[in-house]
């Protein structure tokens, strides 16, 4: 097996006139029976595998991790793409909108597709294969959705489904004779039955789970990037985002939220994320979390200051405080070159329970 990334595209050469197929390849079992169903037929398949800031690679939570390793199991070339930037300013708007959570499912197939396409104009291949199965994913996964996607990037015809493939209308690479189309699958649904037994034939000894979908599918993460993307008017940063994933959240108002960690990781995790503008919370001589205050705009100190004051009293709150006493905490802004020990008492559950995010 050979990994590329997308700064540094390369491939083994090819037999003269074998057919070729791309894979949208995840860690997880769906993706891999793909590339075995469509290999098995004598056609060379290399894999794409897209990590984006809140999925390793495609559709899975958990399973991105796997990928390499199954790209070396099935003995295939992959290329692996992370969607950036870019994915934000499509999660901010998507075209097709967004399913139960936050989860803009068919224009994220659409960006993870045209990585394949490119992917497989780059190798002279005929056509991509998924992993996808009819009816599995309410968004993204019915006749209407897969032809929308389709015929966004400009595929067509070009994405053979092996697993349900039986179901589907056929593609150019059945119709050409390149693939038959009596060895494909006719799976559907969310049960994993017909995979289960497709696994016990190529002696996959311990199929991974189901996916359980990406974060962006998490109600609770969803409230979270829900409210990011109402309050930061200009495009959130990927540090935005990866603060949403730890630690309790707290709108103050609408241009400053506070973040407390949970524990030790998150703790350290924090101290990591920071940035010069935020202000860094820490209790002193007193066991505590570590906070960050972030403004998505400029206010003037007077605000600054009123919200810095109940930010240190949520973050003694979570800290080993007794109602009424005094502690002090360490205030830092890098920015500003601040530096400040704040005596501050806590405040009770009841009076800031209406800001959690
Ligand atoms: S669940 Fe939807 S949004 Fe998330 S990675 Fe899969 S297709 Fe994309």
């Amino acid at each position: 097996m050979k990994t590329e990334n997308s700064e540094d595209v390369s491939h083994k050469t090819k037999e003269e006139g074998k057919v070729k197929a791309v894979a949208l390849l995840s860690g997880g079992l769906d993706s891999q029976l793909a590339v075995r169903m469509v290999k098995e037929q004598g056609i060379e398949v290399e894999a794409v595998a897209i990590k984006t800031p809140f999925c390793d690679f495609d559709c899975g939570k958990g399973c991105g991790h796997k990928v390499l390793e199954v790209a070396t199991e099935l003995d295939i070339n992959i290329k692996t793409v992370y969607l950036g930037k870019e994915y934000l300013t499509m999660l901010k708007n998507p075209k097709h909108g967004y399913g139960s959570g936050m989860n803009p499912c068919i224009d994220c197939r659409m960006m993870m597709y045209e990585e394949a396409k490119k992917h497989m104009e780059k190798i002279g291949a005929s056509f991509v294969i998924t992993g996808e199965v009819l009816h599995q994913r309410p968004m993204s996964q019915n006749s209407n959705a897969l032809s929308i996607i389709e015929r966004g990037t400009e595929m067509e015809g070009k994405v053979l489904r092996p697993l349900s493939a039986k179901l589907l209308t056929p593609t150019t690479p059945e119709t050409k004779g390149l693939v038959n189309r009596s060895l494909l699958g006719s799976i559907r649904g969310r049960s994993r039955k017909g995979q289960l037994d497709l696994a016990t034939k190529y002696g996959i000894l311990d199929p991974p789970n189901a996916a359980g979908g990406c974060l962006l599918t998490d109600p609770h993460f969803s409230k979270r990037v829900r409210d990011l993307l109402k309050y930061v008017i200009s495009e959130p940063s990927l540090n935005d985002m990866d603060l949403l994933k730890i630690g309790r959240h707290f709108r103050l108002d609408p241009i400053s939220k506070l973040v407390v960690g949970r524990n030790h990781a998150e703790n350290e995790m924090l101290l990591a994320y920071c940035q010069d503008f935020d202000y860094l919370i820490q209790p002193v001589l007193i066991p505590g979390p570590v906070s960050i205050l972030r403004f998505h705009k400029k206010a003037d100190m007077r605000k600054h200051k009123k919200l810095l004051q109940l930010a240190i009293m949520i973050t003694l709150r979570y800290s080993d405080t007794l109602q009424g006493k005094i502690y002090e905490v360490q205030v830092i802004q890098k920015k500003r070159g601040w530096k400040k020990l704040i005596s501050s008492q806590r405040c009770e559950n009841d009076e800031f329970d209406a800001f959690r995010i």
